[in-house]
């Protein structure tokens, strides 16, 4: 990893803690790593676990760092990003990274500045247990060392793919962002599938559970075996499993899951 960057957080919460986590974990040096938020709480419990430097004041933070990471929510970043401009100048020409929702690098850089080198990203939820998905996109101003850094403070938490076009992020919002819900959705419905057929929440749980993370686990350690023939190779001919998925396919399971996403998308495309 380059470890030569002081890198801030600006913000404190759940989705700072799980990258900084992981970015300790994967050896960077907690001295140069800062986190600002207005109450101590949160920033009490990363200095005690992480020993990295932290402040109530985002100004400092931002002065002090190479990089900095905007993590608070989406609805708080207008008025997080216009304090700083306010404040100094000073942060110009630093690199800024988003990790809101629907805050657009436009927006941002109207905020801060025109030429603000801005890396706008989306995590997704499972980033907290470092199985997340990350979408990115780099403004132009980006350099490529820049791109490698947050590359590999978002690969602490999960995996990246980097998009050309910040529309793509929409995309990425739909297949990733949304998506453990769609899986949670799934598992929810199978899980009172079992209950009616008279197990146990506890019971009904654990079944779903070990066979959603077994399932996963198949596909990520046969990457070259596509979806469709893992699906095949445990559906025998006018066995159980083909009577599911013939019952899933019958009451259009694949235009269901189509349809849900582009909602998604256009959905992602409406909140900018
Ligand atoms: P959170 O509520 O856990 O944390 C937000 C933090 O911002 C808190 O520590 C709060 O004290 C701090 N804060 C509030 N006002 C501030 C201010 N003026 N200056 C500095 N800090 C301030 O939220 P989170 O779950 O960590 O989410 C952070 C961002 O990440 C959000 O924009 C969210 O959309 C995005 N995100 C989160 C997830 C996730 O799984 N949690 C997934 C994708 C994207």
């Amino acid at each position: 990893m380059i470890t030569n960057k002081k890198i801030a957080f600006i913000g404190a919460g759940n989705m700072a803690s799980s990258l900084i986590g992981g970015m300790i974990t994967d050896g960077y040096p907690a001295e140069l790593i800062y986190a600002a938020s207005p109450t101590r709480t949160r920033l009490d419990i990363l200095e005690e676990k992480f020993a990295i430097n932290t402040t109530q004041d985002n100004h400092f933070a931002v002065a002090a760092a190479d990089i900095i990471i905007l993590a608070v929510k989406p609805q708080l970043m207008g008025d997080v990003c216009s304090h700083l401009a306010e404040q100094s100048s000073d942060y110009r020409g630093k690199l800024f990274v988003s990790i809101a929702a629907g805050v657009t690098v436009e927006r941002l850089q109207s905020l801060l500045a025109d030429n603000q080198p801005i890396v706008r990203t989306m995590p997704n939820t499972p980033a907290l247990v470092q199985k997340g998905m990350t979408g990115l996109f780099p403004s132009p101003e980006v350099s490529d060392e820049d791109i490698k850094t947050i590359d590999q403070i978002m690969m602490a938490v999960g995996k990246t793919c980097w998009v050309d076009n910040e529309s793509d992020l929409n995309t990425i919002i739909a297949a990733t962002g949304s998506s453990p819900a769609y899986f949670f959705l799934f598992m929810e419905a199978m899980q009172e599938s079992i209950i009616g057929m008279g197990f146990t929440q506890q019971q009904a749980r654990e079944l779903v559970q070990q066979a959603a993370a077994g399932s996963a686990e198949l596909v990520i350690q046969n990457p070259h075996i596509d979806l469709a023939t893992l699906r095949q190779n445990v559906t025998s001919k006018g066995g159980t499993t083909a009577e599911a998925i013939r019952t899933f396919e019958e009451q259009g399971l694949r235009e269901t899951v189509n349809t849900a996403m582009q909602a998604a998308v256009s959905r992602a495309e409406a909140m900018q």
